[in-house]
């Protein structure tokens, strides 16, 4: 990672860019992909794609996510305590104690989930954390002050919170889920500028919003693009730190490479492609099997139009949807480069098709 990489992935990763309200992350994103793209569309919702050879007729997709889980204000008390509903899946259990800031037309408002004190419960079991019973303590003590301060129902906070390293080898983080993939994405359409590569067809480096609420961003670019093959790319769970169920949830590990998920949304050829290219450049990958959907934005891509071969290349994380999301240097540098050498392997025209 060069310095331009990394002050690009640090502006990127600080920035908050909750579901819905994508267009801050959105703006310094496309502003960096300006120098290693042609042209860029956006959309009414706010996902964007920077384009590399926008006049070819062949259309290719790399995908990542640009939005990231918070909390909508829903309910503000007479003495200014704020309740929340999730937008997104924001973790109850992981609340009490975090700072926030909440998004208002004002600015930003300083706020604490509060919590209390553990002399006070009996037990464990007594007062646990539930959607519910989660509050915000802006530091007002009426609701006519609360809204003063520009908060209502509606505005969305987001956890407060920076990039770290850890040991060198691991970023940790909030909302790596899915930024992280707006950069390994970002980073292949520097790595074919820098090596100068001329790419025989079109490349749409895709950055779609609303994936934490169900996929939705990337089903209405889909649709504008009707590309002929997509590459997604997003997080997966690392089953190896504690507490996870291999038996249950697959065996993924930080540090062994992306992980190349099987399932109905993903097309076999596309898929034994990149494959293919893995093992040719020496890049080793983990394998996962998805039951019916692998819950990520390959399933918009694949059932729009009339079915689009896509694929899943995904980055192994740990403690996912929390503030401390943690992901492996070796790893991000694996999956750009096995998108990167994905891209310039495919001919322009490639037919997928199972049945010819
Ligand atoms: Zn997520």
């Amino acid at each position: 990672m060069d310095k331009k990489s990394k002050k690009f992935l640090e502006e990127y990763l600080n920035n908050a860019s909750p579901t819905g309200f994508e267009t801050s992350g959105q703006k310094i994103w496309l502003e960096y992909m300006k120098q290693y793209s042609d042209t860029y569309i956006t959309d009414n919702y706010g996902s964007v794609a920077a384009i590399i050879n926008p006049e070819k007729e062949y259309k290719v997709v790399l995908e990542a996510h640009a939005d990231e889980i918070s909390w909508f204000v829903k309910y503000i008390t007479d003495d200014g305590y704020i309740y929340v509903a999730r937008n997104g899946g924001s973790d109850h259990i992981i609340a009490p104690s975090m700072r926030v800031n909440i998004h208002t037309e004002k600015g930003l408002v300083k706020g604490v989930f509060g919590w209390p004190a553990i002399h006070v419960r009996t037990s464990d079991k007594d007062i646990v954390p539930t959607s519910d019973n989660i509050f915000i303590d802006i530091g007002c003590s009426k609701k006519d002050e609360v809204e003063k301060l520009g908060v209502h129902v509606g505005c969305v906070a987001v956890f407060q919170d920076e990039l770290t390293e850890l040991n060198g080898k691991y970023l940790t983080g909030r909302a790596l889920d899915n930024r992280i993939g707006g950069y390994m994405v970002a980073e292949v359409a520097k790595r074919l500028r820098e090596n100068k590569v001329k790419l025989p067809f079109s490349l749409y480096l895709v950055n779609a919003v609303q994936e934490e609420i169900g996929l939705r961003g990337a089903e209405m670019i889909s649709r504008k693009i009707k590309p002929n093959v997509a590459i997604v790319t997003d997080v997966c769970h690392d089953t190896s730190s504690p507490l996870y169920d291999k038996k249950k949830q697959g065996d993924q590990k930080c540090g062994l490479g992306p992980v190349l998920t099987y399932g109905p949304a993903v097309q076999n050829n596309l898929l034994k492609m990149i494959i293919q290219v893995a093992n040719k450049n020496k890049i080793k990958f983990q394998r996962a099997a998805a039951s019916r959907s692998t819950g990520t934005d390959t399933e918009s891509f694949a059932y729009s139009g009339e079915g689009v071969p896509s694929a899943l290349i995904s980055l192994p994380l740990k403690y996912m949807h929390t503030t401390v999301e943690t992901v492996s240097k070796e790893d991000v540098e694996k999956v750009i480069e096995l998108m990167y050498h994905f891209v310039i392997n495919l001919k322009s025209g490639h037919d997928f098709r199972y049945i010819k």
